[in-house]
């Protein structure tokens, strides 16, 4: 079995620097029988944890690490609608399920601000999102969206911007046009996971820390088991999506680890900030390997991008980062960078994410191949449907074919490194 580094404290992200909370939650040394135990405390796994515990199941929720250690607590904190793959699931299953796919693809956003609200959950939670065109198909592509939501009479405000006015609100001659839509969003994601682990916790899950699961017994309620510890459970949900390699037999070779990274600048000065994104968007261009970044609350931008699918981690995340920053905003160059930090998504080669079950009663939920904190709350609420007794919607993702890539993970992610070479050729073209 692969080893990894587990017990580790949050990496020293402007997200760690800025947590509304220290979490403490004791190591599992002890014996548990519950409900569901859910593998891993990022958006997957304390998504799933709070949905059951509000319809009254008994959750055990364990985390290797701290709560929002992985990618949940690392990302760009951009709230976007979607799940990767979706018009494959409708390609597959025909366009009879086009409204469903069409509604579960902002259910995300729904759940994210209902807990915000709800929990009172302070992560810093605004509207807007731009996606930004750099090459004249894209520009058609928002065309046929901006059709499709007067189309579905889409019931909140969005706009669809030429070059100009583009240009005139995000300060940069990079873009020749955009996309608003002010129903998705921007937040701060480590905060939003603790916030709603601890909203979980309120409704009585019992929530471990510094507990890495090292394998699961299978049986009529299998069994998870720690260094320290064991939960017996009707389910098991494994939720640890690119940090984990549980049940290699049936979830090897399926997700691969690809890097994604940020940076943040010192906080910038008002005139700027007027600048570059007076409305506080967040941004994100249609580049198959894309650039994303966003404003913080105190000023600083957030910039992100560049994904490294080999698995290898850059020698300095600021010298790949900042040359793109500066291209699209010369009028930053000489700002401070305060912060960098990366993280692990899960790519899945078909980009739809890989749900099932493993001997009926043990359920994973991973590979967002990018995308997920929308996502992440979407399929939490399809497992713990499934789990529920409800397949519907669990069983689209589930019955898709995924390809299976022989050999070893490292082979695995070299495949992709070289399919990704062609996306940025594409993209350069
Ligand atoms: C730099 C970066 C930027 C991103 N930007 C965005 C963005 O702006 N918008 C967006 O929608 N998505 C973004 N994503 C993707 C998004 O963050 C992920 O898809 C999402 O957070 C996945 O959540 P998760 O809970 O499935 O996995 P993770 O958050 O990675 O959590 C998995 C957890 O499982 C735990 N774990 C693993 N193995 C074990 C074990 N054996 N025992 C116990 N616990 C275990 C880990 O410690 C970890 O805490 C970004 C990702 C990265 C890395």
């Amino acid at each position: 079995m692969r080893t990894i580094n587990y017990r580790q404290e949050h990496t020293k992200s402007w997200y760690a620097a800025t947590i509304s909370e220290v979490t403490n939650y004791p190591e599992l040394e002890e014996h548990l029988s519950v409900d569901i135990c859910i593998v891993g405390a990022g958006f997957t796994g304390v998504a799933t944890a709070l949905t059951l515990a509000e319809r009254g199941y008994s959750v055990a929720l364990v985390e290797a690490n701290r709560v929002g250690w992985g990618a949940s607590g690392r990302n760009g904190g951009q709230l976007i609608n979607g799940i990767s793959g979706l018009a494959k699931i409708q390609k597959r299953y025909g366009d009879g399920i086009a409204d469903m796919l069409w509604d579960l693809r902002w259910r995300g956003n729904d759940i994210v601000r209902e807990r915000v609200a709800k929990y009172a959950i302070d992560c810093d939670l605004r509207d807007g999102f731009v996606e930004t065109a750099v090459k004249p198909r894209h520009v058609k592509d928002l065309e046929e969206w901006a059709a499709e939501m007067e189309r579905r009479q889409f019931p909140h405000r969005w706009e669809l911007w030429d070059g100009a006015k583009t240009r005139e609100m995000l300060g940069t001659d990079g873009y020749i046009g955009g996309f608003v839509s002010y129903h998705d969003g921007h937040l701060h994601p480590l905060n939003l996971c603790i916030g709603e682990a601890r909203a979980a916790h309120g409704l009585g899950v019992r929530i471990f820390e510094q507990s890495p699961v090292t394998g699961i017994e299978h049986g009529a309620r299998p069994t998870v088991v720690t260094a320290k510890g064991r939960i017996q459970a009707d389910s098991v949900v494994l939720a640890g999506n690119a940090y984990h390699f549980l049940e290699p037999k049936q979830l090897a070779n399926l997700v691969f680890p690809a890097g994604s990274f940020i940076m943040a600048t010192e906080p910038l000065a008002d005139e700027v900030i007027k600048e570059i994104n007076p409305l506080d968007l967040a941004v994100c261009d249609m580049n198959e390997i894309l650039d994303y970044y966003r404003l913080s609350p105190d000023q600083r931008l957030l910039y992100g991008g560049r994904c490294n699918y080999s698995g290898r981690d850059p020698r300095s995340i600021k010298e790949i980062l900042l040359p793109r920053m500066l291209e699209l905003y010369p009028q930053l160059q000489g700002v401070r960078i305060d912060y960098e930090w990366g993280g692990k998504i899960g790519i899945v080669l078909n980009r739809v994410p890989l749900l099932g079950r493993i001997h009926g009663n043990v359920y994973y939920c991973q590979g967002y191949s990018g995308h997920g904190v929308n996502a992440t709350h979407i399929l939490g609420e399809v497992t713990a449907d499934a789990i529920a007794g409800t397949m519907e919607t669990f069983d689209l993702f589930a019955n898709y074919p995924h390809f299976r890539i022989p050999g070893s993970q490292w082979v695995g992610n070299q495949l992709i490194a070289l399919g990704m070479l062609y996306f940025r050729m594409k993209d350069l073209m």
